[in-house]
């Protein structure tokens, strides 16, 4: 059919029928191929219908904000990560506060925002999901006011991210091999935590502030935190004997971690951790090092996000 209705060509019908501009802005090292890997599957799986898309390649470290930054700039209306953590990361920290909205094609370790959000872990499969995804608005966490959108840690699991780093080998095995590492080598250490409404002072092995509840590889350290009702999750695993901990492993991957005696969770918007020297810290899952006060706080709604339904 040629002939249109006038409403088709303007107004809303032709607003909800015009394609929205997607910007794929792809990690190339993060994936197998994915230079030619994400072009094929765009044109193969995208509905073309509904969007109107581009490429961007990152080259090197932060270049994924800006280019992100340039294609919102540039009137694109939903930017999608391809990569792992860094990249997500690094995208939404470009899309927060703005019209735009978050899509994630999982390329990489980890992906605990991913998985929790119902993108799998192929390419083929979360470029599909993003057809029929649905926009959701979510929480951001500040942490000495750089952002973070799934969980940020402070001890052990930032010791495995510290790891991490100082290698270029990705996937389960290095992270499980450092978690190991990590777990001989950590130490627990006193800290003392300021929440809304409590001030308590531990000696913890980790202290996890969770937006999401998944670390990646479906390990949940915060079962029940939702990305937003405008609040953390503060989980602590404090001083106990190291078997103990490697033995709670399991109970993080079947929800259970709460149940386990030296965890303890605390709900709230603010906290602030003070402790003595150099704290070990990860940001969805990228490593650094820091000494002083580390105060998070959380933004509420503060991110548009594509979210896969849950049938498809
Ligand atoms: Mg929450």
């Amino acid at each position: 059919m040629e002939e249109t209705h006038p409403y088709m060509k303007e107004g809303l019908l032709a607003e909800l029928l015009r394609p929205k501009r997607i910007m794929f802005i792809v990690n190339p090292k993060a994936g197998t191929n994915m230079q030619r890997h994400i072009r094929n599957s765009v044109d193969k799986y995208l509905n073309h219908k509904r969007f109107e898309y581009g490429f961007s390649f990152t080259e090197r470290s932060q270049h994924a904000m800006e280019l992100a930054e340039q294609a919102i700039a540039d009137g694109f209306e939903i930017i999608v990560a391809v990569g792992g953590d860094g990249s997500i990361n690094e995208v939404a920290s470009a899309v927060m506060g703005t019209d735009a909205s978050l899509a994630i094609v999982p390329a990489g370790s980890g992906n605990g925002l991913a998985m929790h959000l119902g993108y799998g872990r192929g390419v083929d499969e979360a470029i599909k999901k993003i057809n029929t995804a649905e926009e959701q608005v979510i929480d951001v966490g500040l942490m000495n006011g750089k952002p973070f959108f799934n969980i940020a840690g402070i001890g052990f699991d930032g010791l495995v991210s510290n790891l991490m780093k100082g290698s270029n080998w990705r996937g389960f095995i290095p992270y499980f091999l450092n978690s190991v590492k990590a777990g001989l080598q950590y130490t627990p250490r006193e800290c003392r935590i300021e929440t809304d409404d409590r001030v308590l002072t531990e000696k913890c092995f980790i202290i996890s502030i969770a937006n999401g509840p998944m670390w990646g590889y479906n390990f949940q350290i915060a079962p029940d935190a939702r990305l937003d009702d405008g609040l953390f999750e503060v989980v602590l695993l404090k001083d106990a004997p190291k078997w103990q901990y490697f033995a709670a492993v399991p109970a993080t991957l079947t929800g259970k971690i709460y149940d386990a005696d030296f965890v303890e969770h605390i709900t709230t918007s603010r906290v602030k951790i003070i402790s003595e020297g150099e704290n070990y810290i990860h940001l969805d899952g990228e490593g650094t090092i820091l000494t002083g006060e580390l105060e998070f706080e959380i933004k509420p709604k503060a991110l548009k996000i594509l979210v896969p339904r849950q049938s498809s």
